[in-house]
């Protein structure tokens, strides 16, 4: 998948941001039994590509600057590649190997403070990007919350949980804005979970407050700028 980077008026957008192209119909839901039990499936169902860790999961294509940008909405494929090889949500690139204590700085919507053992499916971001986003994200604009991460591993699925008696997707409990259900790898309900997201759990939670984070995007500048005359003069 390419890491190119896409400007739209004037901003860039987001790596893990969904275009209007990667935009797929999606299959009507039904009930189905399957070795493990029941649950539910796609009529069509591809075993590769629709169902993982048992979950049952969104179709979406792939075309990254296609189309126009739908801010409101996440790729699945890219926010899944994004958490796997630790990228930046923003700018796509590693984001491990910048800090030298190696932890990883985590943004989520809302104003509560990050909360140890928090399970999230957004994927880590560089200092400077994380301004950039609460800047320019309106999403952010109602509040954020920053952490420095020690550890994060895989958790679960975010998405949508379909009632098992009647099949209709109920709400999320979720605890900040814009939260689809967060459901544990080993929960029977992943069964009945549409799943648009993989989900991680945040440890070694250290809070950043916005004058931190503005100090650490001022280092990352610093830093991009020296790394860039060594690599000029070399
Ligand atoms: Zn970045």
């Amino acid at each position: 998948m390419s890491r190119r980077q896409f400007n739209w008026n004037g901003m860039r957008v987001p790596y893990i941001t969904q275009w209007t192209a990667e935009t797929v119909d999606q299959p009507k839901i039904i009930r189905i039994f399957a070795r493990g039990g029941e649950g539910i499936g796609y009529e069509d169902e591809h075993s590769v590509t629709d169902r993982r860790d048992e979950a049952l999961w969104v179709r979406s294509g792939l075309g990254q600057g296609r189309g126009r940008p739908d801010f409101a909405r996440i790729s699945s494929p890219r926010q899944k590649r994004a958490i796997r090889y630790s990228l930046c949500q923003v700018c796509g690139k590693a984001v491990l190997n910048c800090r030298d204590d190696e932890r990883t700085l985590h943004l989520l919507g809302g104003s509560t403070p990050i909360a140890e053992g928090e399970t999230t499916a957004a994927p880590p971001l560089h200092p400077l990007c994380a301004v950039e986003s609460v800047e320019n994200c309106r999403f952010l604009q109602r509040g954020w919350a920053a952490a420095l991460v020690e550890y994060s591993p895989l958790w679960g699925v975010a998405g949508v949980v379909y009632d098992p008696v009647t099949l209709d997707p109920l709400p999320s409990p979720g605890r900040r804005p814009n939260d689809l259900t967060h459901v544990h790898i080993g929960d029977e309900l992943i069964r009945w979970t549409l799943a648009n997201f993989t989900a991680v759990s945040l440890h070694g939670v250290t809070p950043v407050s916005p004058e931190e984070l503005h100090a650490m995007a001022s280092e990352d500048a610093r830093r991009a700028v020296t790394g860039g005359q060594r690599m000029g003069t070399a």
